[in-house]
C-alpha cells in the first residue's frame, strides 16, 4: 500500500499529528486503552481457531478499523515442513442430561469445545462422555481451553465442579461441526514509510474467548496500526494477524522474498494483564529491536523483566527459526503459563485493563520512535572537542531541553559518533535516555559539528 492510502485512511482520525514524537506527545492514552478494550469486547465472543468462519469474523472487526487485506491459503497447500490443514467450522454444540436441559452450550462460551472437533451426536452413558470431557480440578470453577489440532478427536471443556454434580444417565452430546478442505485465513497491512525497509509486527488470532492470550494482542496491533498510519515514517510496517505456529510458517513460506526487508520485528502476545512488561529477545539476543525494546523498559520507571530467546513461545519460534533469524522479539507482560487464568475461561474481560493495554501501546510505540530516529553519525570535528561554548551550543541546548537534560549528552555524542556507534548505542554507554541523546545529535548537525 502506497501514501496514497494512508494519507486518505488518516483524515478520519483528527489527528493533524505527523512524526511518531509528535504522536507520543499529543496521544490520549486513555482514549487509547479504551478503543483497545472495546475491540477486546468485541472480539471476545467468537469462536475462532487456526482456521475457519472465526478467524474471518475477526478480521472482518478488525477491518472496520483498518484496511486489513485477507488472504486464503487451500486446505493441501505445502509449506516447508508442514500441511495447510483442513478447515474447520462449527455451527453448534451442547450436553443434555437425562432430563434434556442444556447444561454445556456452545453460545454460553467458545471454550466449551474442544477446539477441532470432529462432528458427533449420539446419546452416550455419562462414563463413556467423561472420557471426552476436560476440567481442572485445582482451579474447580474455571474452563480449560484445550485444542485437538492434527488428531482426529472430539471434546468438551467445562468447570471441575460442573462435571462432579453430574448424574448417571444418559446424555446426549451434539458437536455440530465440519472439517473439510477449505483455507487457512490470515490477515496483512503494510503503511509505506520512505524506505522499503520494514518493520514486522505480528500477533495470532486463533484463540476463542480468552482475552489476554490474545485478543490483547490483536487490540495492540491494530490500535499500533492504526496510530502509525496517521505517520509520516521512516520504516514501512507490516501487520500481520496469524494463526500461530501453522499461519507464520504459511506466511514465511510464501513470502521469502520479503524476508530481506525486515530490519526489526515483534510479536505482540498477552499484553493486557496488570503485570509488569516482559520482554523476550530476538535469537540474536542483541538485535537493534533487542536493544531498542530494553532501553525503553529501562527508562519508563516502571518494573520489567528481559528474558533471552527460547525455541518455544508465540510466532517468534519461527521468524528466529535458524533459517531466517530474523530479528523479531516478543512483547508480553505476565509471560504465557506464568499466571493461573492462561488458557482457562478466567483469561476474561476483567482480566485486561485498558490502562494495561494503554500502557504495551505507549511503550511499543517508544520503542518504534527509537529505531525510526536511531543512525549513526560522523563527527566532523574530531580532533579535540570542539569549543562548543564560542557557538553557543550549550546555552541553547540548556534552553531546548528545558535545563532539564545533561550537557554530557553533548560530549557524548562528539565523542562516540565514528561512524560506528548509532545514537541508541550512545545512549546505552552514556545511560541517558535516547531521546535527550537525539537531540544533542540535532543541535550538533545544526551547528555543522556532525553529519549522519
Ligand atoms: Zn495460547
Amino acid at each position: 500500500m502506497g501514501r496514497t492510502l494512508c494519507g486518505a485512511h488518516s483524515r478520519g482520525y483528527g489527528l493533524s499529528v505527523i512524526s511518531i514524537v509528535e504522536l507520543i506527545n499529543n496521544v490520549s492514552l486513555d482514549k487509547v486503552g479504551r478503543e483497545m478494550y472495546r475491540l477486546v469486547s468485541e472480539l471476545y465472543p467468537i469462536c475462532r481457531s487456526i482456521t475457519g468462519e472465526g478467524v474471518r469474523q475477526t478480521l472482518e472487526i478488525i477491518k472496520k478499523r483498518i484496511p486489513l487485506v485477507t488472504h486464503e491459503v487451500p486446505t493441501g497447500t505445502k509449506v516447508f515442513d508442514w500441511t495447510v490443514p483442513k478447515e474447520w467450522n462449527i455451527k453448534d454444540a451442547y450436553i443434555k442430561n437425562p432430563k434434556g436441559e442444556k447444561i454445556v452450550d456452545l453460545k454460553k462460551s467458545s471454550l466449551h469445545v474442544v477446539s477441532y472437533s470432529l462432528p458427533i451426536h449420539r446419546v452416550m452413558r455419562l462414563n463413556e462422555l467423561r472420557e471426552h470431557v476436560f476440567t481442572m480440578a485445582d482451579r474447580p470453577d474455571w474452563i480449560p481451553y484445550r485444542t485437538a489440532y492434527f488428531k482426529e478427536a472430539w471434546g468438551f471443556c467445562m468447570s471441575h465442579k460442573q462435571m462432579m454434580a453430574l448424574e448417571e444417565g444418559e446424555y446426549e452430546v451434539l458437536i455440530d461441526s465440519s472439517l473439510e478442505e477449505g483455507h487457512l485465513t490470515y490477515g496483512e497491512l503494510v503503511i509505506g514509510g520512505r524506505t522499503s525497509d520494514e518493520v514486522l509486527i505480528s500477533t495470532h488470532v486463533c484463540h476463542p474467548s480468552l482475552c489476554n492470550d490474545n485478543l490483547s494482542g490483536i487490540a495492540l496491533a491494530t490500535g499500533l496500526a492504526h496510530y502509525l498510519a496517521t505517520l509520516t515514517l521512516r520504516y514501512s510496517y507490516r501487520f500481520l494477524f496469524l494463526p500461530s505456529t501453522i499461519g507464520s510458517i504459511t506466511w514465511l513460506s510464501q513470502n521469502e522474498r520479503t524476508l530481506p526487508r525486515i530490519q526489526h520485528g515483534l510479536v505482540l502476545a498477552c499484553v493486557g494483564d496488570s503485570g509488569k512488561t516482559t520482554y523476550k529477545r530476538s535469537r540474536r539476543g542483541n538485535a537493534e529491536i533487542d536493544k531498542a525494546v530494553v532501553h525503553v523498559l529501562r527508562h519508563s520507571g516502571a518494573e520489567f523483566d528481559v528474558i533471552d530467546f527460547v525455541p518455544y513461545g508465540y510466532d517468534e519460534r519461527q521468524f528466529c527459526s535458524p533459517g531466517f533469524n530474523l530479528p523479531v522479539g516478543c512483547l508480553m507482560r505476565t509471560p504465557h503459563g506464568c499466571y493461573p487464568e492462561y488458557h482457562t475461561s478466567a483469561d476474561g474481560l476483567n482480566f485486561v485493563q485498558p490502562a494495561a493495554l494503554a500502557d504495551s501501546f505507549s511503550k511499543c510505540l517508544s520503542a518504534l520512535s527509537v529505531l525510526e530516529r536511531n543512525a549513526a553519525y560522523v563527527n566532523l570535528n574530531p580532533k579535540c572537542e570542539p569549543q562548543l561554548g564560542r557557538r553557543g551550543i550549550f546555552r541553547s541546548y540548556s534552553e531546548r531541553s528545558n535545563g532539564a537534560d545533561n550537557e554530557m549528552a553533548l560530549l557524548w555524542v562528539l565523542n562516540l559518533s565514528d561512524g560506528n556507534h548509532s545514537l541508541l548505542d550512545i545512549a546505552e554507554r552514556s545511560g541517558l535516555k535516547f531521546d535527550v541523546i537525539r537531540n544533542a545529535a540535532d543541535l550538533l548537525t545544526e551547528h555543522g559539528l556532525l553529519k549522519q
